[in-house]
């Protein structure tokens, strides 16, 4: 008998829910699930063809335990056994912190909760780092040092609503394509779109602003049209008064920012700049939505917080249908960094070095404070240590550093040089390659559980079929607790169970999810949280009468445009900036997989601008060899007449892509400058250039 099962998405923020049909426990493919918050049933290609995950030919069925350089088949005990030993060895003989977690933010909240507490409980290490790290922590730390709080300030559908909507480093057609209709919907309202980013594409459309800045110099252009405002007397004295503090610092460090020069340092004419602050200054609702252009940049932190300087200058914030808000990447960008999985976090988005923070969960987890481990190392840095030989054992959840680590060729020494790598995963990774032992993991249809959508959202998963492996990933966390001597703390049975834990141990903090009930979430479509006890129907509209700091007022931040630490030269003369495409996901362990998503993007081709194509030499059809200080990739090209002539685009989601970017840090947020990484263009075999071809490469 067919039944229907309600669940989202598993791939980007906005979590599109769907139905997967099943017939017992196989599913045989999707309805639309219309009532779907924001979507309204809608799905894009990867969207429609997620259900071919679960019984795809390469799901690892059968945990491997590596034998000398191959992996034999073992039973579930057998693995979990050997997995746990060896973290047992590590911390005899080389000390608890010298085991680590390697973990994902596409995981439910459920698992990013217990892999936060298998880190401090089970194998009692302060590492333990999600690959969001690399993704939205710029956001999330420009966030709570301007608001005190790191979530969406509105609910995405205000965007209907606004007047005037600026696209900051977020390539929307193809990182978030259910966007769209929205965004088509207040054109068609009357919206103005500007759109910050070098690369133009589909997203730009007639009447739009585009402002395509040379990479690397966002806080330069949020600088100069923070000055413009001013001098328009635009800026929004009275919100600025009321309502926040450090006015006067920002504006001063932004005095040097003339037009004339921010024009020269972005490449951006003065009269466009002008025109934003313009329409920005003059707009009664704005909504501003960065994303990975601006915050994937050594620089990453201060960028964002040079946005948000502009966006509370002119007014935008704390009121209903304005605001400036990230769009997060992964499925579970948002929840998996508020419940405990990062290295300086406990769940409910607390503090791991706050003592009072400590205490509140050490007494939920009914354990002393002094046994959770300190602040650890960040997921790179994690990496670096195990090629130093200080971190000697990595458990990885959810995460494929080998293809998705920046300065990959390092990443993968790093996972080399460890002693003792487990990893659970669906599929066979490239990380697996590494590894000592492979637990087989949870495809989406098999979980039960929660996702918090990009804008603070809190939705149900439900579990369409049980696990194929037959156990489940929660199942395989608790197994390795157990062994790890940590039983008392993972009694648990369903999604469900853990579900109530973490909302009790989110109690009171940041983001308190305790008011939230599971049958209400599937009754409600979701509920935004924070949603204490006495306000379970939660809080769409954040910061509507004052901010989060204790002072309840908004932080501007002095921010001196400094630009990247490593820029071009006679080498490497171009700029490469990596990114998305609509028809892939991450490092494409699922995504690659998908007959029909690999017909629509089977291979990484990098973009060119026409003149660059022809001032490199490159002939149509032929291949193409992108250097860096990193290492070197050969890849198809086309030409991309929306991209500026000094950058080269290429989506990443493909080995080899990370082998050119560089793992230099943003200090404040430990994200890697992958969107600003000089290089070199050049034919990949001497061939006589065809240059009158070129311009007309496809
Ligand atoms: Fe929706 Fe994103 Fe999934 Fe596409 S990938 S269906 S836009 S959640």
């Amino acid at each position: 008998m067919k039944r229907e099962t309600i669940t989202h998405c598993p791939y980007c923020s906005l979590n599109c829910g769907l139905k997967l049909v099943t017939e017992g426990s196989v599913v045989t493919g999707y309805a639309p699930w219309k009532q779907s918050p924001f979507s309204s049933g809608g799905l894009c290609a990867k969207g429609v063809s997620a259900w071919q995950q679960t019984h795809h030919r390469d799901r690892l069925l059968a945990p491997l335990v590596r034998r000398g350089d191959d992996f034999v088949e073992v039973g579930w005990d057998e693995a979990l056994d050997v997995a746990a030993d060896g973290f047992l060895r590590i911390r005899r003989r080389h000390g608890a912190a010298a085991n680590a977690v390697l973990t994902g933010a596409s995981l439910t909240n459920e698992k990013a909760y217990l892999v936060g507490k298998f880190a401090r409980l089970a194998l009692s290490t302060p590492h333990v780092d999600p690959n969001g790290r690399l993704c939205m922590s710029s956001a999330g730390a420009a966030a709570v040092q301007a608001f005190g709080m790191d979530r969406a300030m509105t609910p995405l559908t205000d965007v209907v609503d606004a007047e005037a909507i600026v696209v900051i480093g977020a390539n929307l057609p193809d990182a978030y394509p259910l966007f769209m209709p929205h965004l088509q919907r207040a054109r068609r309202r009357g919206a103005r779109v500007a759109v910050v980013d070098p690369r133009g594409g589909t997203l730009v459309r007639d009447g739009d602003l585009h402002l395509a800045l040379r990479p690397g110099t966002d806080a330069a252009l949020a600088a100069g049209l923070l000055r413009e405002l001013d001098v328009l007397g635009l800026v929004d004295a009275v919100f600025v008064a009321d309502r926040t503090i450090g006015y006067e610092a920002a504006r001063h460090a932004a005095e040097a920012w003339t037009l004339a020069r921010t024009a020269e340092a972005t490449g951006v004419p003065g009269e466009r700049i002008s025109a934003l602050a313009r329409l920005l200054g003059r707009s009664s609702r704005a909504l501003l939505l960065h994303a990975r252009g601006a915050e994937q940049q050594v620089t990453g932190t201060a960028n964002v917080l040079a946005w948000i300087n502009l966006t509370l200058a002119a007014g935008h914030a704390g009121r209903p249908g304005s605001g400036i808000m990230t769009l997060t990447g992964q499925r579970n960008g948002q929840g998996a960094r508020e419940h405990g999985q990062r290295c300086d976090q406990l769940p409910g988005y607390r503090r791991v070095d706050d003592p009072e923070d400590r205490a509140v969960v050490a007494a939920r987890w009914g354990v002393e404070p002094e046994r959770l481990p300190g602040r650890g190392l960040t997921y790179v840095e994690i990496l670096h240590a195990a090629r130093r030989g200080d971190i000697r054992g990595a458990l990885v959840i959810s995460t494929n550093p080998a293809v998705s680590g920046p300065n990959s060729a390092a990443v993968r020494g790093g996972l080399d040089a460890l002693d003792h790598l487990v990893v659970i995963d669906p599929f066979f990774s490239e990380t697996c390659a590494h590894a000592s032992v492979v637990l087989p993991g949870s495809t989406f249809a098999e979980d039960e559980g929660t996702i918090t959508t990009t804008d603070g959202r809190v939705v149900r998963v439900d579990q369409a079929v049980p696990p194929q492996a037959v156990r489940g990933d929660l199942d395989v966390i608790r197994g390795l607790a157990h062994r790890l001597g940590a039983r008392e703390h993972f009694d648990f049975h369903t999604g469900r169970d853990v579900f109530e834990e973490l909302c009790r141990v989110s109690e009171g903090g940041p983001a308190d999810y305790s008011g939230l009930d599971w049958e209400a979430l599937r009754r409600r479509g979701g509920v935004f949280w924070p949603a204490p006890r006495d306000r379970p129907e939660g809080t769409p509209r954040l910061h509507l009468d004052r901010f989060a700091h204790p002072d309840g007022r908004a932080h501007f931040t002095p921010v001196d445009p400094t630009g990247p630490a490593v820029t071009p030269d006679a080498d490497y003369p171009l700029v490469l900036a990596t990114g998305r495409h609509r028809d892939q996901y991450l490092s494409g362990n699922q995504t690659r997989r998908i007959p029909d998503l690999t017909r629509r993007a089977p291979e990484p081709v990098v973009e060119v601008h026409p003149d660059t194509a022809v001032a490199a030499g490159l002939v149509v059809g032929a291949r193409v060899l992108v250097a860096s200080r990193q290492g070197s990739v050969e890849l198809a090209w086309k030409q991309n007449t929306a991209l500026r002539t000094d950058t080269l685009f290429v989506p990443y989601h493909w080995p080899g892509i990370n082998d050119l970017t560089s793992d230099v840090l943003d200090p404040v947020s430990g994200i890697a400058g992958v969107k600003h990484t000089p290089v070199s263009l050049t034919p990949a075999v001497a061939v006589r250039p065809a240059v009158a071809e070129a311009a007309t490469a496809g």
